[in-house]
């Protein structure tokens, strides 16, 4: 197909009646193509989803695999999961990986896909069959392997889950990221190692937590907007501390997870969040304000609220938490800037 497409940019409107010609001359391929150019507005068609629906429609009842998954995920942008998830078990009969991924996320996530027949234990088979060799699909084994860690939706089972996360991000004992992985998964990964939901005792150990902060390293490098900017300061400035520190930073699962403020409170040590600010409210207390406002769009309130901390832990705090009230409100007054 690669050579094919050479040609085809070249002579787009003679392509274009070719595919036309041949799609309706019942060429199953060619009416997957079309389906895919006019879902895309690709090669010189113009963009139509019903077109391309229609199209993929009439490769897919042939029994077009990636016909069949590609209009699962027309229908799963719609948010039509039940008609989402007919299209890609036609698929995944075939084994069509991506076919089985998307699938399982379907599967895993209700109330955000939910749909007659969802249920966990689906996810989590196609989840374990695309973990195996003949697979490979390191997506699906962060997938698992974070379900098994959280223990949320299925039974925890942090020594499973670790297996997984390793084979994925870690073969060979070194970090390896292959294209499967998006950076969403990396920021999951990197909080569940740093948070110490790999570990039986729910404690980080060091080499985890070096671990967790290399994979949230790729985050910050990525510039990855999906979580504020303020928390991925935090987790620079942690890059730079020392062992002692990285361990005392980071508190068990229980009281510490990637969403909620408890993550950016525990990289404060005790003494510097007692210290009080004014005569009602202490370090945390001001902290706490300040990120809900951030969290709110309220820049300007939460910047000159860290203010408040920043002076305080200059004259009486230690050198790591006023070097994180420094990168936060560094981050902070560029956001007001712009
Ligand atoms: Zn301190």
């Amino acid at each position: 197909m690669g050579e094919h497409f050479a040609d085809v940019e070249k002579n787009i409107p003679e392509a274009c009646k070719w595919y036309e010609k041949a799609a309706n001359q019942e060429h199953v391929e060619s009416q997957f193509l079309l389906g895919f150019y006019y879902r895309f507005g690709d090669v010189g068609f113009p963009a139509d989803i019903e077109k391309g629906r229609q199209w993929y429609m009439k490769a897919a009842k042939k029994g077009h695999v990636r016909a069949q998954r590609r209009l699962g995920d027309l229908y799963r942008n719609e948010n039509n999961y039940a008609e989402a998830v007919k299209w890609y078990n036609k698929a995944v009969i075939k084994r069509d990986k991506l076919a089985m991924f998307h699938l399982a996320i379907l599967h895993e996530a209700p109330p955000d896909y939910s749909f007659p027949g969802c249920d966990i234990d689906i996810a989590v088979s196609l989840y374990e069959e695309l973990s195996t060799p003949s697979f490979n699909y390191k997506a699906a084994m962060v997938s698992l392997g974070l379900l098994y860690c959280d223990g949320e939706k299925v039974s925890r089972n942090e020594i499973e889950g670790k297996k997984l996360l390793e084979m994925a991000l870690f073969p060979n004992g070194k970090l390896e990221i292959d294209d499967s992985l998006d950076i969403y998964d990396i920021w999951l990964a990197g909080a569940v190692y740093c948070t110490g939901r790999t570990n039986t005792n729910s404690e980080p150990n060091l080499d985890d937590l070096n671990k967790g902060i290399e994979l949230l390293d790729i985050v910050i490098a990525d510039g990855f907007q999906g979580y504020p900017p303020d928390r991925l300061e935090l987790v620079k400035r942690m890059r730079n501390f020392s062992d002692d520190r990285r361990k005392t930073c980071f508190r068990p699962a229980s009281n510490a997870t990637e969403n909620n403020d408890d993550f950016i409170i525990s990289g404060f040590c005790r003494s510097c969040l007692n210290k009080k600010v004014n005569s009602r409210d202490s370090v945390e207390d001001i902290i706490r304000s300040s990120l809900k406002m951030a969290d709110n769009g309220n820049g300007f309130g939460a910047f000159f609220g860290l203010q408040g901390v920043l002076a305080t832990l200059k004259e009486d705090g230690c050198p790591a938490c006023t070097g994180i009230v420094e990168g936060v409100s560094d981050e902070l007054s560029k956001l007001i800037k712009k």
